[in-house]
């Protein structure tokens, strides 16, 4: 019996360490690990596809380990003159309800019931910027919820299409998957080991 389970136990630790998740893992405010990303919460404005102001602030929280992988992600971009800007990170739970009540619709919002991968600091929504902070050109804008977001779509400008094959190919790399529907969501990599938060996101 011993003589099985230890390497089963051996190997589960081994898949935390490689995930590095944990569970206690804290927030923490994106821009004060690495300034260079820009910062758009779409949510802290009525910019956004409900019009109303959900957030009482603009923060970009996420996950220590999750925060630190976009850091790397940004340095990548840093290093040919491009850079990250973020429009949505850790959204607490009771907000993800305010979005429920207003769009109770699981096309467009997760069910609070289930949460949200936002909901847990381990998805972000971004795109790309030149040194300027000036967007590059994507297929659509954010929360567009056409088929023209979806990250297979191929009838965009050849420039849209190749940023958003650098974004990917960053993201990627830095242990981030794509949503297949929206081109600008990523989950972390274990975001499933985070429990869902309400941590406010003021101080
Ligand atoms: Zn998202």
């Amino acid at each position: 019996m011993r003589r099985l389970l230890l390497p089963a136990l051996a190997s589960l630790l081994g898949a935390c360490a490689l995930l590095g998740a944990r569970a206690d893992e804290p927030m923490v405010d994106v821009t004060r690990l690495d300034p260079r990303i820009r910062v758009d919460i779409r949510y802290a404005t009525p910019s956004n596809f409900t019009k109303t102001v959900l957030y009482p602030q603009a923060r970009c929280m996420l996950r220590s380990r999750v925060a630190k992988r976009l850091s790397l992600a940004q340095a990548d971009l840093s290093a040919v003159g491009l850079g990250l800007k973020v429009w949505d990170c850790y959204r607490p739970l009771s907000i993800q309800k305010k979005l429920w009540e207003l769009v109770p619709d699981t096309r467009y919002v997760a069910n609070p019931a289930k949460g949200s991968r936002h909901n847990r600091g381990a998805a972000v929504d971004v795109t790309l910027v030149d040194l300027n902070g000036t967007e590059l050109p994507m297929p659509t804008e954010y929360d567009d919820f056409s088929e023209r977001a979806h990250r297979d779509w191929a009838g965009a400008s050849p420039a849209a299409l190749r940023n958003r094959q650098t974004l990917e190919a960053v993201m990627q790399r830095h242990g981030f998957t794509g949503l297949s529907t929206e081109w600008w969501h990523f989950d972390a990599r274990g975001w499933d080991r985070y429990p869902l938060s309400d941590v406010p996101l003021s101080p």
